[in-house]
């Protein structure tokens, strides 16, 4: 970093809130996915003013700013793949206010999920969207990403839970959005437009949030089908049926064959299984809605079905799934995790088209996913140092995401575009939408200093 800009910055935020140590560069040059790019600097920002002072200096003199949470991102969206100052918002942690009467709870960006969800249990609420990454992934991370979970089916995501936000343009002006009421619907919806806007258009500094009273009820339960287009019917009359489940978990054949190899699970070697778990404020009501799901289930030739008794069994019947991500990961030297989303009523085409990728390029993928929401979790396995089976597994990636395309589906249900699917942009949005997002990316940061290079806003 050029001399009298690392001045203006300690200037800005404290020596000890600079670094350009060679082991915290190589600490921001990734995140969950396979991209590397080394910044020049970072910086530790305490407040909404030093972030407009940075992104003003960054501003003038053209230089990247790539805002960070905690790097859990799986698309490569915090890399910074033109150098530049990695603004990292972890330290602004404060949970600033929960409001039970207002429904709302404000908080500072570096808030790690888990954390809010913690403040909330003794109100008896809840923040629903629950990425598997609570424990680490940031709240302004999973505003910029739309991060959403196992209980999206029910719940949403990430978007439908965001009332108003405190942004900083790349100019530096400081900006609020939306309002601390339930319904609002003056001028444009600039809060949505930045859900998910990667770190692209502004930076987040501070989130109200709506959340939910808590169900204290769940019951679980678990089926097991032979054949994938019973395993698809089954979701599609769950549909029908008029319950809502709060979690509809599919595990396809190679992943279960792959938990068979690797734990001492022995789960039943079929073509998939389902997890249904309803949610409510009785026992009574829950028994109710699964009582429906298990008799869709029946009329489907299940091989089984097994209904948790007890909180005990219930987990124990999540561990499969819930284990999928870790015992897959741990198969080859390399994975990448795709997250393809469909119609709900297309899962058993995708799932199908997915085996027919796997064989055509001879490269294992295993499959899980939130069926709930048509949302899979392609995982692709693959060594590598071999080049041979990189190419392959580039091959097999670009044909996951043009077949969930041609099913009507989109590229990311919760993972975002960051680097790895920016390519692969035009296959989903029209070139006039594609104009319209670049349109909307100059608009905000002529200079494009905020997070270059992701979702394919310059080409
Ligand atoms: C094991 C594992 C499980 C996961 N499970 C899920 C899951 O179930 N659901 C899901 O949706 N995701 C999941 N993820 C992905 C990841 O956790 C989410 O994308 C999460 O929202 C990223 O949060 P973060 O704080 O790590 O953000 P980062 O990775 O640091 O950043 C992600 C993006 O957000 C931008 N950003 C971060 N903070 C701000 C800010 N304050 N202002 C503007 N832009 C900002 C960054 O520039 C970047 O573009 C998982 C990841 C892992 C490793």
């Amino acid at each position: 970093m050029d001399k009298k800009i690392k001045q203006s910055l300690i200037d800005i935020v404290g020596e000890e809130n600079y670094t350009d140590s060679l082991i915290d560069m190589v600490s921001y040059s990734y995140d969950a996915s396979e991209h590397r790019h080394r910044p020049s600097c970072g910086v530790w920002v305490k407040s909404a003013e030093q972030v407009s002072e940075i992104l003003k200096l960054a501003n003038r003199e053209h230089i990247p700013v790539i805002p960070r949470g905690a790097g859990t991102g799986l698309c490569g969206m915090a890399v910074p793949v033109s150098g530049g100052i990695i603004l990292d918002l972890s330290h602004m942690n404060k949970i600033l206010k929960i409001s039970i009467e207002d429904r709302l709870a404000i908080v500072q960006p570096g808030v790690i999920y888990a954390e809010l969800d913690k403040a909330l249990a003794p109100h008896g609420f809840f923040f629903p969207p629950d990425p598997a990454s609570e424990k680490v992934c940031t709240l302004g991370g999973n505003v910029a990403t739309n991060a959403g979970g196992i209980r999206g089916a029910k719940y949403g995501t990430t978007r439908d839970y965001v009332l108003g936000l405190k942004v900083v343009l790349p100019d530096g002006r400081v900006m609020r959005t939306g309002s601390n009421t339930m319904k609002s619907v003056s001028g444009y919806d600039l809060t949505k437009l930045f859900v998910g806007s990667e770190g692209t258009l502004v930076v987040i500094t501070e989130i109200t949030f709506k959340i939910n009273p808590k169900p204290t009820a769940t019951t679980t339960a678990l089926a097991t089908f032979d054949k994938l287009e019973d395993a698809g019917r089954a979701v599609s009359q769950i549909t029908y049926s008029g319950i809502l489940p709060r979690a509809l978990e599919i595990l396809g054949r190679h992943t279960i064959l792959a938990i068979n190899q690797n734990t001492d699970l022995n789960l039943p070697e079929v073509d998939a299984m389902l997890l249904a778990e309803t949610d409510g404020y009785t026992k009574e009501e829950t028994d109710y809605q699964m009582k429906k799901i298990i008799e869709v289930f029946k009329k489907n030739n299940p091989k089984e079905i097994k209904e948790a008794k007890s909180e005990e069994e219930a987990a124990e019947l999540w561990l499969a799934r819930k284990s999928s991500y870790a015992v897959l990961a741990r198969i080859k030297t390399h994975f990448v995790l795709e997250d393809v989303t469909i119609p709900m009523a297309r899962i058993a085409d995708m799932l199908k088209g997915i085996e027919a990728i796997m064989e055509r390029h001879n490269i294992q993928i295993a499959t899980f996913g939130h069926a709930g929401d048509g949302n899979l979790h392609p995982q692709i396995l693959y060594d590598g140092y071999d080049p041979e089976q990189v190419k392959r597994k580039e091959a097999a990636s670009a044909e996951l995401f043009q077949l969930a395309v041609e099913l009507g589906g989109t590229l990311s249900g919760e993972h975002g575009i960051g680097l790895s699917k920016a390519p692969f942009m035009t296959l989903e949005h029209d070139p006039v939408a594609m104009d319209v997002m670049r349109a909307i990316k100059r608009l905000f940061d002529p200079n494009n200093i905020l997070n270059p290079g992701k979702m394919a806003l310059e080409a």
